[in-house]
């Protein structure tokens, strides 16, 4: 990963706000920014160049990974320490005051106090918003290359899944299956906690895994996503149990429908507005508009959840090098519900799928 590039943008963009300095205090930020992996640190971006703030715990593991960074070990709490650098260096500095950058999302009102208490007067603090996760929308290929291969991992699971589903198994035991597969694989963990939703909890679209036993007759909503080497997939088949009715037939293809529709408005220059539109038409012409009850994507990367939004009246301008998940469900309260995911990476031209998984209507 060339990280210096990556803080050289950064810089090259703060020189043209009215920050002297970026203070990032979001894990994944950091990590794409000088390459840390751990679970404590600050890096400060300043024009001269960045300091990297972490505790004992790090001191090996810190000095390996960081790049573009001078590394400070902290005896104390990181805040204290990083108040105390910048003591020594603006305190008593005779030029103009200094405008820190704060990731207000990513920074408590209580850590916000305490370093409004632990900096030198002459350095103030003002909200910088999105300032890295917004270098982060667009991948470059080595990125585009890890989430690749985290994409055909995570997609394998679901032919765990397929093996396990049937009536009587209970949803958190598929899950289990397809998590002990994702670790032995060699996922480092799973993106988020894997979704098994049969029969009417098919309809919640964050139905998390139970001790449900999966009953014939009804759909099963499998999302599940893995990481490696810090990038995320993300994915959703629904498979029917049992002998399906010609309702449930329907309703998936409407939903596949969309879903392509969805994907074939993905390009360049469109907005994620758009995209969405796109599925939210299909589905409304097939009398499903209202059970579609979610956006139609998001973005993909470091984290599970990124930007850009892909939801109704979105205007950002999709740009090759981004991956955003194209996800419409419908879903009926005390019934069931669908819902089919894959993961997409805008090109020059269009867009490439990246999920291998076929999307067929299946009954086990
Ligand atoms: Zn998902
Ligand atoms: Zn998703």
């Amino acid at each position: 990963m060339d990280f210096l590039a990556r803080q050289k943008k950064l810089r090259e963009h703060l020189s043209t706000t009215r920050f002297d300095a970026l203070l990032v205090s979001h894990l994944p930020n950091i990590r794409y920014l000088c390459g840390f992996t751990g679970s404590a640190g600050l890096l400060l971006v300043t024009e001269a160049g960045s300091v990297f703030f972490t505790d004992v715990r790090y001191d090996t593991q810190g000095r390996e990974e960081v790049k573009g960074a001078k590394v400070v070990i902290a005896r104390k709490a990181l805040l204290n320490a990083l108040g105390e650098w910048l003591e020594a260096r603006r305190g008593r500095s005779r030029s103009r005051g200094w405008v820190v950058g704060i990731e207000a999302e990513h920074l408590t009102v209580a850590e916000r106090k305490r370093l409004g208490d632990v900096l030198p007067a002459r350095v103030r603090l003002k909200e910088a918003a999105g300032l890295v996760e917004r270098a982060r929308m667009v991948k470059d290929e080595e990125e585009l290359g890890l989430i690749r291969a985290a994409v055909v991992l995570g997609a394998s699971l679901f032919d765990r899944a397929l093996e396990v589903i049937r009536p009587g198994v209970k949803e958190s035991e598929v899950a289990a299956e397809m998590e002990y597969a994702a670790r032995l694989a060699g996922a480092e963990a799973m993106s988020f906690p894997t979704i098994i939703a049969s029969g009417a909890r098919s309809a919640l679209p964050h139905g998390r895994a139970t001790g449900q036993a999966i009953a014939a007759g009804g759909f099963v909503v499998c999302d599940f996503g893995v990481i490696l080497a810090g990038y995320c997939s993300d994915q959703t088949r629904t498979v029917w149990v049992g002998a399906a009715s010609k309702e449930a037939r329907d309703a998936y293809e409407a939903v596949r429908e969309a879903q392509l529709a969805a994907i074939a408005a993905v390009r360049p220059g469109a907005t994620t507005g758009e995209v969405d539109a796109a599925a939210r038409k299909v589905l409304q012409r097939a009398g499903f508009g209202r059970y579609f009850t979610h956006s139609t994507g998001h973005g993909v990367g470091l984290e599970i959840h990124e930007t850009p939004r892909v939801a109704a009246g979105q205007k950002e301008v999709l740009k090759p090098g981004m991956v955003i998940t194209i996800e419409p469900g419908v879903y009926f309260p005390g019934q069931w519900g669908v819902r089919i995911e894959d993961m997409v990476a805008v090109t020059d031209g269009r867009c490439d799928v990246l999920t291998p998984t076929g999307k067929d209507f299946l009954a086990v």
